[in-house]
């Protein structure tokens, strides 16, 4: 298997490596390469450092995205772990099935949702990614291995959001959950400010819910967005048009602050004040940013962060305070989302907890790592946490107050992997493999 010196980046490109790696296509290639262990990293869409390995190798599971056994009667499916959940949508909507749990861009990797235990827009009724999966293999040097909820236990629940460290997820076996095509059934509504927000997503009885928000708001009209709630529904639509992409970096202007408030409030009013409702294809709904390919690029060369938190339900003025701050910074890009979680999360390191989440894109620049720094106090503060997967900033006594059962995994992740042959540049930046 041959290794290639490559510059790559996480998705936000503020975060970048310069190391070897290497694109099993066949298992008996994977299993030769896992030999000398080194992380595994899948399609790169967690934005920060999470899937870098600097001046070190990593093994690009992409290409290990087979599809080993279904069962049309239970729908578990058993899977290369390089897969997308985009590919499994697609290939098993049609069928009845799709994944239990989806975020918001169908090019993560099976891999990858396990090893962030990802949550989407029904994490408020069906826990996180993890907490459907049946079973993982995992390569640890000579060694493979098989964990389960309740065989290897401790194992699997350390793997799951388990950032990799306990060794390469070669495959998974995973409950896909019913569905009677390949539709959706959306209501949009628009919340004026914070407290109807709020009040519309806790209202919210439906599988799948989610607000936009106006994150240059202020004023009155501070938190103010729209409501998306969403069923599956039967039928099936024809294929989307081709995907599009972004050719070159924007300039600076592009995601200016009046640019951006114009585009909101265009945005917002989009939406009728009696509210909206359509059919659109799953991936339009779960995927909405995936039909512009590279779309990254629209935050120029300098890239960009995405700041998202998540706090107890107790500590909702903590996050409007939070949200003010960022309004009348006039930071904020337009993709910014606020959502209700449940409390399901399947590993120690599981970012979800019950309670409100906040994510707000920012294009890099030097006010922008002050305000996120800030927000990260704030959110320790308040109890809350944030999301490994999209941090490029944090800072490791930060985090590790944030996750109360980080000392148990470090303990976990070391059995597994003693030589921390599996770290990135995220553990060492936040120094994850250490306990204290
Ligand atoms: C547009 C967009 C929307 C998003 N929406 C959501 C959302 O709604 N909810 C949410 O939870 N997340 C969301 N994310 C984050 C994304 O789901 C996660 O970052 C996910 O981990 C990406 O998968 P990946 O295959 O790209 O993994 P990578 O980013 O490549 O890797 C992530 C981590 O997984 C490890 N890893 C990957 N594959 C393996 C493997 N086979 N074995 C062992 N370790 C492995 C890597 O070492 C790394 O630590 C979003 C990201 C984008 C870009």
């Amino acid at each position: 298997m041959s290794w290639k010196t490559t510059e790559y980046t996480g998705w936000g490109r503020v975060l970048s490596a310069n190391g070897q790696l290497a694109r099993p296509e066949r298992a008996r290639a994977l299993s030769e390469i896992a030999k000398t262990p080194c992380p595994a990293i899948g399609n790169r869409r967690s934005y920060g450092d999470a899937a870098l390995n600097s001046d070190g190798k990593a093994i690009d599971m992409t290409r290990m995205n087979r599809i080993l056994g279904f069962d049309a009667g239970t729908g578990v499916v058993t899977v290369e772990a390089g897969i997308t959940i985009g590919e499994l949508a697609h290939v098993f909507a049609p069928k009845g099935w799709i994944p239990a749990v989806m975020p918001g861009t169908g090019f993560a990797t099976v891999g990858g949702c396990i090893a962030q235990d990802v949550h989407g827009k029904n994490h408020h009724n069906a826990g996180s990614f993890g907490q459907h999966v049946l079973s993982v293999t995992l390569l640890q040097g000579d060694k493979r291995t098989t964990a389960t909820p309740t065989k290897n236990k401790d194992l699997f629940r350390a793997t799951m959001g388990g950032i990799g460290q306990t060794g390469v997820i070669a495959e998974a076996k995973l409950q896909l959950k019913p569905c009677a095509g390949d539709v959706m059934m959306v209501t949009e509504q628009r919340a004026d400010n914070w407290d109807q927000h709020i009040n519309l997503l806790d209202a919210s009885t439906a599988e799948y819910c989610v607000g936009w928000i106006d994150a240059t708001a202020t004023g009155g009209a501070l938190g103010r967005g729209v409501i998306e709630e969403a069923e599956l529904a039967k039928g099936l639509l024809p294929t989307a048009k081709p995907s599009k992409s972004v050719p070159m970096n924007a300039p600076n202007w592009a995601l200016s602050g009046p640019i951006v408030r114009a585009f909101n409030a265009a945005y917002f009013r989009r939406v009728p004040g009696s509210g909206k409702s359509s059919v659109k294809r799953i991936d339009d709904f779960f995927f909405p940013l995936d039909k512009i390919h590279d779309w990254n690029r629209l935050y120029g060369k300098r890239g960009f962060h995405q700041f998202q938190n998540v706090v107890p339900l107790d500590q909702m003025d903590a996050l409007r305070e939070m949200l003010g701050l960022i309004a009348r910074s006039g930071l904020a890009s337009p993709l910014a989302v606020l959502k209700r979680m449940g409390p399901g999360r399947a590993g120690h390191m599981s970012f979800p907890m019950e309670g409100y989440t906040l994510a707000v894109d920012f294009p890099a620049r030097d006010n922008a790592k002050d305000l996120i720094a800030r927000l990260e106090d704030m959110t320790k503060d308040a109890g809350g946490r944030l999301y490994l997967a999209k941090d490029a900033l944090a800072t490791g006594p930060a985090i590790k107050a944030m996750y109360p059962e980080h000392g148990d995994w470090t303990k976990l992740a070391d059995k597994a992997d003693p030589d921390h042959a599996f770290a990135t540049d995220m553990t060492r930046r936040l120094d994850l493999r250490n306990a204290i």
